[in-house]
């Protein structure tokens, strides 16, 4: 297994052994590449570091991608250290979203200015800066950008709330970085996936609901598991999708295909 032999590239959102980032991480380490990692802060390094080094990866840096160009944790000085170790940069997975969990309930209609903002920068925005700070690692021989959405970003689903508006923007973003970047021969994608049990996903007031309707309705019949999303990244990431940009690819076992599911998927 080498489809990744060769590539280097940095996984942002390890939060535990149950992270979509590390079901990511694992297959493409798994496939052959060379990985670095960031972390929010050093409560989220201390449960980083023994998965680190399961697939003996040493390097990883801290970015809380909430803070401002200045700070010594931003995204752009992350970069800036990380171009100290590595020069160039196959890829870059973004994994990582924020909203107060007392807004994941309830109506969105009472959504606050101050979280609606907050949320659509650290789970949107952030893609932006990120692609923009990796740029000069790829400015080479190009790259893969990919980043994780929702089926919230397109239709509603119960509580998701401001974080299915921020999930549109990061969807359209994906198409305008597309855009701007295909000439450097960086592709900007994104995987949205079914819902996955971890903690951003147990933020969502409801969560077991949509977990049970999601997998009745699946023409699967099943919610993907970290290895599913994990293969679709390892497509997204490898030479494998050369040809595919400003793509959102649906990894939710056939939920987003369904109009009216089966009665007997009920009974
Ligand atoms: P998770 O809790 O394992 O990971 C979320 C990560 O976001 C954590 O590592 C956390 O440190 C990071 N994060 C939050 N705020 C940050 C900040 N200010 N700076 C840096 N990092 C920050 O949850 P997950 O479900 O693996 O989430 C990963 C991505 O997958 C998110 O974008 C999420 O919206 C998306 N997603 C999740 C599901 C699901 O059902 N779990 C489904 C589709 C998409």
């Amino acid at each position: 297994m080498s489809i990744m032999r060769g590539k280097k590239g940095l996984i942002m959102g390890v939060a535990n052994e149950r992270s979509i980032a590390w079901g990511i991480a694992k297959i493409l380490a798994d496939n052959g590449a060379e990985l670095a990692f960031s972390y929010q802060n050093e409560g989220f390094k201390k449960r980083l570091t023994p998965l680190m080094n399961s697939i003996k990866s040493d390097k990883c840096f801290e970015c809380d991608v909430s803070k401002t160009a200045d700070d010594v944790n931003s995204i752009e000085n992350m970069f800036k250290k990380f171009s100290t170790i590595w020069n160039e940069i196959d890829f870059v997975v973004h994994a990582l979203a924020y909203s107060d969990k007392e807004e994941l309930k309830g109506k969105y209609v009472n959504c606050s200015r101050e979280n609606f903002l907050n949320s659509l920068d650290i789970s949107a925005f952030s893609f932006t800066r990120i692609s923009k700070s990796a740029l000069p690692l790829m400015s080479s021989k190009g790259g893969s950008l990919l980043t994780l959405s929702y089926i919230g970003a397109e239709r509603t689903t119960p509580n998701y709330n401001v974080m299915g508006v921020a999930k549109s923007a990061l969807e359209a973003s994906i198409k305008y970085l597309a855009m701007d970047l295909g000439k450097s021969k960086i592709r900007v994608n994104a995987l949205s996936a079914g819902p996955v049990k971890t903690l951003a996903g147990a933020a969502i007031s409801g969560a077991r609901h949509v977990f049970r309707y999601s997998e009745n309705v699946a023409p699967l019949n099943f919610n993907p598991q970290l290895k599913e999303v994990g293969n679709a990244a390892l497509y997204l990431t490898s030479e494998l999708s050369s040809g595919v940009t400003g793509n959102i690819h649906r990894v939710d076992g056939g939920f987003h295909s369904v109009a009216i599911p089966k009665q007997e998927n009920f009974e």
